[in-house]
Order: structure tokens, then C-alpha cells, then sequence
């Protein structure tokens, strides 16, 4: 079984070994989000098997998911399995690996370019910006992350329990000690937004949401810490979407465009 990292949609951002392995595969066992137009372009003989997942629909179950790598590997068939952005970053590829290692089934892994990463970047938005931040903590908004020195995400719930953050996260937005990602993060952004407001966190800290990173769709929505939800709900933000807290996300922080034209030149660089 091959694990292959999708990318964040767009098919020029899977990577040549991930396009490789698809090309090579008999069976493609594939998601929602990543590059899904691929899929029309494989070869002919290549059986492709959805079991997308839509935000809170879980059509096809994890372990289910399992089965079907095992099965399909040991009637003999070539497996890929393509998730979007990096099978490890939030995507159960751990699960599925251990699934298959249970089963006798091998696994190579192909890594993919995260969306904590490259829906930002995409959008202008660096994650570390040398006199700005020099860190970024990834987390997912969905669930409690994991604390450090436990075995299974989700495992450990957050010490704090008044809200999606657990102490590191709420730390970076606190403190700005470093760039806070949030993932699976739109329908608990409210919530992330009063829990760091009540830890003591600036409300004037800058907040991007990037919206359908890599894709035709993609959209950014800035806004100040305290009106972030806020300013979400009217402009109907809806996942798959990125969401940056901190310094870094201010608009203009590399580019910025210059008042009253259509110019555009690198911020601080003076006019
Ligand atoms: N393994 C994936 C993440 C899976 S969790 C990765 O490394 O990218 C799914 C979440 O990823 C979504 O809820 C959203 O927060 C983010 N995401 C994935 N693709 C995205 C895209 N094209 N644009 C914005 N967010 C995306």
C-alpha cells in the first residue's frame, strides 16, 4: 500500500513521486480534499474507491477505510491511498499505517505538502517572518489536541477545558510567542476567539482565514482577534479552511498596495 500526501487541491501541488505511484496504482482509495481532479486523469484500468468525508459526515468510517486498504492489498492490487495535504499532519495516515502493518500489508509513505503550511503560503501569509515570529504551532480545531507525552491524539483532553485550545495553542495567541494554524477550525472559531480573549490575548491580534487554499475557489478573510467570528459569519466562511492567528497575518506584512493605485511594492521598502 502506498500513503500518498495529496497536496492541498490544485494537481500541480501533488508531488511528482505521489503523481508516480498513482500512475502505477490498481486501486486508488481516495478523500474529499486534495488534488480529486487527478482522478479522472488516471489510467483507464484504475479502479478509484470515494470514501470522501464531508465536515461532520462521516460516509465511509475510519475503520472501515482500514478494511478496504487491507482487502484490496491482499487480493494482490497495487493500493493507493491519496489524502489531501500530508498523510501525518491531521489526516489519520498514522491509523491507516497501522492498520496495514497489523495486516502483514507494507507501506511506503509519500509525504504531501501540508495545508498548515501551503494554503497560507498561497495567500501571501508566511508562517515565520524573521523579526516577527520565528515559530508556528499546528493544531486542530475540532478536537482537543494531544498534549505532549501522550500516546494517541485526543487521548489527553486540554487542561484548560474552557475552550478548543489546549495551553500551548492558547499560549502562542496569548503571548504571540508564535504563529498559531488552525485546522477543521471554522466551526469552533468563535469559541477559539472567546477563550483567548478571555486568557488575556490582544484583540487587535491579526487573523487571516484562507478559504479553498489552491483552488479556484480560494478567498482570504482578515479581521481583528475580538471581530474574527464575527466577520466569518458574514462573509459565510465554510471549510475547508486555514486558519492563522498572529503577527503574520496582518495584511501588508510582505506586500502591501499602495493607496489610491493598482501598484504593489514590498512593504517597508518606502515609496
Ligand atoms: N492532512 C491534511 C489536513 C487534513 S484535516 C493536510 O496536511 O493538509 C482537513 C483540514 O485541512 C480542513 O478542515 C482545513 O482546515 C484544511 N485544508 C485542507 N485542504 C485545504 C484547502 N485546500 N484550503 C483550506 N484548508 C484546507
Amino acid at each position: 500500500m502506498t500513503l500518498v500526501g495529496g497536496g492541498p487541491g490544485a494537481v500541480d501541488l501533488l508531488t511528482l513521486r505521489g503523481w508516480r505511484a498513482l500512475q502505477a496504482a490498481d486501486v486508488v482509495v481516495a478523500d474529499r480534499l486534495g488534488p480529486v481532479e487527478i482522478l479522472a486523469e488516471l489510467p483507464p484500468h484504475v479502479r478509484v474507491v470515494d470514501v470522501g468525508k464531508e465536515p461532520g459526515r462521516h460516509p465511509v468510517p475510519q475503520e472501515r477505510i482500514n478494511e478496504l486498504l487491507v482487502e484490496h492489498a491482499r487480493a494482490g492490487a497495487h493500493v493507493v491511498r491519496l489524502k489531501g495535504g500530508d498523510p501525518f499532519v491531521l489526516g489519520r495516515g498514522g491509523e491507516e499505517v497501522v492498520a496495514c502493518a497489523a495486516a502483514g500489508v507494507p507501506v511506503e509513505v509519500v509525504p504531501g505538502v501540508t495545508s498548515a503550511v501551503a494554503v497560507p503560503g498561497l495567500a501571501g501569509i508566511p508562517l515565520t517572518h524573521r523579526g516577527v515570529t520565528t515559530g508556528f504551532h499546528v493544531v486542530s480545531g475540532h478536537c482537543a489536541p494531544a498534549l505532549p507525552g501522550s500516546a494517541v491524539a485526543g487521548a489527553t483532553p486540554a487542561s484548560d477545558s474552557s475552550g478548543p485550545l489546549d495551553d500551548a495553542a492558547l499560549a502562542c495567541v496569548r503571548d504571540g510567542a508564535a504563529t498559531l494554524v488552525v485546522l477543521m477550525g471554522v466551526r469552533s472559531l468563535g469559541a477559539i476567539v472567546a477563550q483567548s480573549l478571555a486568557a488575556g490575548a490582544d484583540p487587535g491580534t491579526p487573523v487571516a482565514i484562507v478559504e479553498n487554499g489552491s483552488t479556484s475557489e480560494q478567498r482570504v478573510t482578515r479581521a481583528r482577534l475580538e471581530e474574527a467570528a464575527d466577520v466569518a459569519t458574514a462573509r459565510g466562511v465554510r471549510s475547508p479552511a486555514v486558519v492563522v492567528i498572529g503577527r503574520v497575518a496582518a495584511a501588508g506584512l510582505l506586500v502591501e498596495t499602495v493607496e489610491g493605485t493598482s501598484e504593489r511594492r514590498l512593504a517597508g521598502a518606502g515609496v
